[in-house]
């Protein structure tokens, strides 16, 4: 009865596919004047990530 199905968020960049769980340590955070906290890739260092997608 008790299944509650945890969707854990992950993190995907749209440039070599990267992809790791939302807000994990693999990602690189890093602060931009004006638009604040942006999560980049470590694997080819773009900023052209989706982030907060659940992937069941
Ligand atoms: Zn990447």
């Amino acid at each position: 009865m008790a299944s509650k199905s945890t969707t854990r968020k992950r993190s995907r960049c749209l440039n070599c596919g990267f992809e790791a769980p939302d807000g994990d340590e693999e990602w690189i955070q890093i602060e931009v004047p004006k638009l604040g906290r942006m999560t980049q890739c470590p694997n080819c260092d773009s900023t052209n990530v989706i982030t907060g997608q659940s992937i069941a």
